[in-house]
């Protein structure tokens, strides 16, 4: 088992395979003028693998792959053919937008995915043509039926935006009714690749949570699993739950388990950080397994608190502004 310098176990690494992607999301990514990374500089498919298989042996074995979209980058579905052979690697998770993701489905449950979370901010197809600037709401509702017909576990994230989908929180909520989904409602951070969006958090996770329990009288809080980011709820008698992530309040650094690595390969042991270094680097420097992963045990040992103060540590732009899909979220 892995431990950082304030005793927290950390178990579970985020991979964003790519910083590509097939939307545009309000508050991930500028509508324009988008300079993706040059491909050299990504990690390629065997530099992601031997990194994971490192780390797997130093005691991660839960991988979520994300991205950018990770199924728009080529042979997708063969790196996670691999993944899911990785000997110690106990769960992969995946989340995606489900643009391209409805006919992979029964593969994916093939290859023993343990959960996808599905990002979906709006039940309104026009709305979400707003909000992504893209017209793919109905492939989105096409990944989700697919997932739940295959019975993969299936997570919902939407992230709250003021001005857009605030009357989106009750029909999203309302899918827990009838479908044994998590719906998780986000708060948005200012990761867009651009200004922030206002002058302050107008959906902050205190009035999420109000909301849900002036909608739902009786609105139940369930115990949190171990290193959750999502308080959980449920709603009386629906099938699934509701849960709130205070993404950018951030009360859950306490027990963070997670560390994260970006498509060219920058280790992040806090979202909030602006990498801590860069792996793929050392590693096309030729070091070796063991070298790899005691840069790997020093950046542990050197890990920030909580995201305010990895965000006060910030050597390139002191405020977070780099867009999620160079970071996965
Ligand atoms: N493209 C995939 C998707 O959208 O699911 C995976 C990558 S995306 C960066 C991962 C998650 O980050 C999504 O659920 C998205 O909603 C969330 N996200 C992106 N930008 C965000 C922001 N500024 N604030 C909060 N969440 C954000
Ligand atoms: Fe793409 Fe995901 Fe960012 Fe939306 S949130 S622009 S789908 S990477």
């Amino acid at each position: 088992m892995l431990y950082d310098n304030h005793n927290r176990p950390v178990n579970y690494l985020r991979l964003a395979v790519t910083d590509r992607c097939n939307l545009r999301c309000f508050y991930c990514m500028p509508e324009e003028g988008i300079q993706y990374l040059p491909k050299q500089e990504l990690m390629s498919y065997e530099e992601m693998l031997r990194i994971v298989r490192m780390m797997v042996g130093l005691g991660i074995d839960k991988l979520r792959i994300t991205g950018g979209e990770p199924f728009i980058r080529r042979d997708m579905m063969d790196f996670l053919g691999e993944m899911s052979r990785l000997e110690g690697l106990q769960q992969i998770h995946i989340t995606t937008n489900g643009v391209v993701t409805a006919p992979l489905v029964p593969e994916l449950k093939r290859l023993g995915i343990r959960s996808v979370n599905l990002s979906l901010d709006t039940l309104d197809r026009r709305l979400f043509h707003e909000i992504t600037r893209r017209d793919d709401f109905d492939k989105v509702i096409q990944t989700f039926e697919a997932l739940l017909t295959h019975g993969i576990t299936t997570k919902i994230n939407a992230v709250m935006m003021e001005g857009k989908n605030d009357n989106d929180l009750v029909p999203l909520a309302m899918l827990t009714k009838d479908h044994p989904v998590g719906v998780r409602f986000i708060e948005e951070m200012p990761f867009n690749g651009g200004e922030a969006h206002y002058d302050q958090l107008w959906w902050s996770h205190r009035r999420i949570l109000e909301v849900l329990q002036d909608q739902f009288p009786g609105l139940e809080k369930l115990p949190d699993p171990p290193s959750s980011t999502s308080y959980n709820y449920q709603i009386p008698g629906h099938r699934g739950t509701v849960g709130i992530i205070a993404a950018y309040s951030r009360t859950f650094c306490g027990t963070c388990n997670r560390i994260r690595l970006t498509p060219q390969g920058m280790l992040k042991t806090c979202l909030y950080d602006d990498g801590v270094f860069n792996i793929k680097n050392l590693l096309r420097a030729g070091a070796s397994d063991d070298q790899l992963g005691a840069a790997v045990l020093e950046a542990l040992g050197n890990r920030a608190k909580d995201g305010f103060e990895a965000e006060g540590r910030r050597l390139f732009g002191l405020r977070v502004s780099e867009s999620m899909a160079t970071i996965g979220g």
